[in-house]
């Protein structure tokens, strides 16, 4: 049975082998095609970020160009304002502005001013103010209340006052109580002398101390406030704020700059070899000794970018662009921006889950596969196994049939001995015993048939004259058949390699089909041998029956086939030509219709070259 079903299995094996491959290349398939997808994702992605990275950069760079001018302002005026702007030299951070008033309530200059004005209503003062007390009483005994036009006398004095306070400079603990004082004595409001206005706020001209002494009183106290005590400095910018008040000068400026003061250092590493970013606030870049910077708002510069991004169509509108992990102390080249892309999430999801329908699909025809396939194997075992059933069951009941066969043609023959020439039953004994070796034939075909289907007939070979097997013809065709037999043979002493058994049994099926399958009286047989040296030998069966039509050629040695053919019926099983062509392959030669026509038909058997004796 396995030996039957192995092409079977081989065949479903090759195909099942075939499939697995074809479904393991097509998933390889899918996963490089999902990778690919992925893999160009993250492409767009990374560009997205590069580009973005890109731009922070190009920002941070661009700002901090445009603050340097602010920056060097804020260096050379104490009253601009310098929040956000970085500069350090020569390891001194002058921006932010670090120096702040001294901790303390010792008032001194508070006190000076106290002393001094005192000493202008009372003199003489001590020794060292003699002199400029003396001049601010000049200005002031010629200065009018309320005129709006400076007398030119006053002009003259406040002049000489002024000189004389640059040409005889103090330390500026004294020298602003001194100034403030100066300024309160001869401010007169709208009609203030414009050099009192300088002294608070816009300065003096060179001659008279600008740039060196006379900056204003606000850029002088912001300039020294670390030489005054805090009680002294609050002191002294009240007042100041108050004059400025009462003169209109500008003060929004001074106030903002006394509640920067003392902001705060920055603690910068050594070496700064390239633009970094300080606690995610500063942007600093170094040039030799100078470090300067400016402080970023990136959650502003990132919503800038990602602005301009979404305008040149690089972003989505949901999308955005966000600070990856910052250090304390982070170069910017190695800086990396993240960007949110919802609808990449979205995308990849989506990539994930045709992948996973995909595997499924593979999956199930993988299933589907193996159902067919284990199916297809248990039907064709199912099949063969019926066929075997079948198989034995005709094996066991043809040869079963064998001795009841016997008996009654023994029991004929007896009878035929008996009855002699006995008119009444005429020749009843011989038709059953011809009806009995009919049967007996049949039976004969169907066991041999289904023993050389099986492989169970083991072939007995040896020499074989023809000539012989001729002999055994002509016997069986005399009593099998009625009509009248010619057999011609021109068979000369060729010997075959056969089993005398089986080639009886075919040179008796060729011959009974010649004698079924003929009109003609006698039926006229003819054996003829084409030997070819070294190739074997052919035999040619021929007779004078009603032919085979040439579309039949091949189809009359399938098993169980019969031609339907016109003329009278003939009965027969369709297995007799089946059988004869098993034994010639089994003996390693063929049978074939070599001619036929309505003059008859000749059979070639061909018979291999027989193994040296
Ligand atoms: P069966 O004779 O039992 O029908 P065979 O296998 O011997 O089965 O023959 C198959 C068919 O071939 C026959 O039905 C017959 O039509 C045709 N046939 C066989 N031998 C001859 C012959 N010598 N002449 C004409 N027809 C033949």
């Amino acid at each position: 049975m396995l030996r039957r079903l192995l092409p079977t299995l081989l065949a479903l094996g090759c195909g099942f082998l075939a499939l697995t491959w074809g479904l393991v290349s097509l998933q390889r398939l899918f996963a490089q095609e999902t990778e690919d997808a992925r893999q160009q994702l993250r492409s767009r992605r990374e560009e997205v970020e590069r580009i973005a990275t890109e731009a922070l950069r190009l920002k941070l760079r661009q700002q901090l160009e445009w603050s340097l001018p602010a920056i060097n302002l804020a260096v050379e005026d104490p009253l601009v304002q310098a929040d956000g702007l970085y500069l350090l030299f020569r390891e001194y951070q002058f921006l932010p502005r670090l120096p702040r008033p001294r901790p303390g309530t010792q008032t001194p200059a508070k006190k000076l001013h106290e002393e001094l004005r005192q000493a202008l209503e009372a003199p003489p003062a001590p020794g060292p103010w003699q002199e400029r007390l003396g001049l601010l009483r000049a200005v002031e005994a010629v200065l009018p209340k309320d005129v709006l036009d400076t007398p030119e006398a006053a002009e003259r004095r406040l002049e000489a006052l002024l000189r004389y306070r640059a040409e005889h400079p103090l330390p500026p603990a004294q020298e602003i109580p001194y100034t403030l004082l100066v300024v309160e004595r001869l401010a007169r409001g709208d009609a203030s002398p414009w050099p009192v206005r300088g002294l608070i706020h816009g300065g003096l001209a060179e001659e008279f101390g600008g740039m060196a002494q006379g900056l204003g009183l606000q850029r002088e106290l912001l300039r020294d406030c670390q030489r005054f005590t805090q009680a002294d400095f609050d002191y002294l910018t009240e007042r100041i704020l108050a004059v400025s008040a009462e003169l209109s000068e500008p003060s929004e400026a001074f106030r903002s700059r006394v509640q920067e003061l003392g902001t705060g250092a920055i603690v910068l590493p050594s070496q700064m070899p390239e633009p970094t970013l300080i606690g995610a606030r500063w942007y600093l870049e170094q040039q030799g000794e100078v470090v300067r910077g400016i402080a970023v708002e990136p959650a502003e510069l990132l919503k800038g970018i990602t602005l301009e991004m979404r305008k040149r169509k690089l972003l989505g509108a949901e999308d955005s662009v966000r600070m990856g992990r910052v250090d304390a102390l982070q170069p910017v080249s190695s800086l990396k921006l993240d960007a949110v892309i919802p609808r990449g999430a979205a995308e990849e999801a989506q990539i994930s889950k045709r992948y996973g329908l995909k595997t499924l699909l593979v999956l199930i025809c993988g299933a589907l596969a193996v159902a067919i396939v284990a199916l297809a194997g248990l039907a064709q075992h199912r099949k063969y196994r019926f066929l075997e059933l079948k198989s034995d069951f005709v094996a066991t009941v043809s040869h079963e049939l064998r001795t009841p066969l016997a008996s009654i043609r023994l029991l004929a023959e007896t009878l035929e001995m008996r009855a002699g020439g006995s008119p009444e039953v005429r020749d009843y004994p011989t038709r059953i015993i011809q009806a009995a070796d009919g049967l007996h034939f049949l039976v004969e075909n169907i066991l041999s048939f289904n023993r050389i289907d099986k492989g169970r007939w083991v072939a007995q070979f040896t020499r074989v004259r023809l000539e012989e097997l001729m002999g055994a013809l002509r016997t069986d065709l005399a009593s099998a058949t009625r009509v009248p037999v010619e057999l011609t043979e021109d068979v000369g002493d060729v010997e075959l390699w056969a089993d005398p058994g089986l080639l009886r049994l075919l040179l008796s099926n060729l011959g009974r089909n010649a004698c079924n399958y003929n009109q003609s009286n006698p039926v006229k047989l003819s054996v003829r041998v084409h030997a070819t040296p070294g190739h074997g030998c052919t035999v040619l069966f021929g007779d004078n029956g009603i032919g085979i039509p040439e579309s039949e050629w091949e189809n009359v040695f399938q098993d169980f086939y019969r031609v339907t053919q016109p003329g009278p019926e003939v009965h027969g099983s369709g297995l007799g030509l089946a059988l004869c062509r098993r034994i010639m392959h089994l003996h390693g030669g063929n049978l074939r219709v070599a001619t036929s026509g309505p003059q008859g038909t000749t059979f070639a058997l061909t018979f291999p070259e027989p193994p040296p004796p």
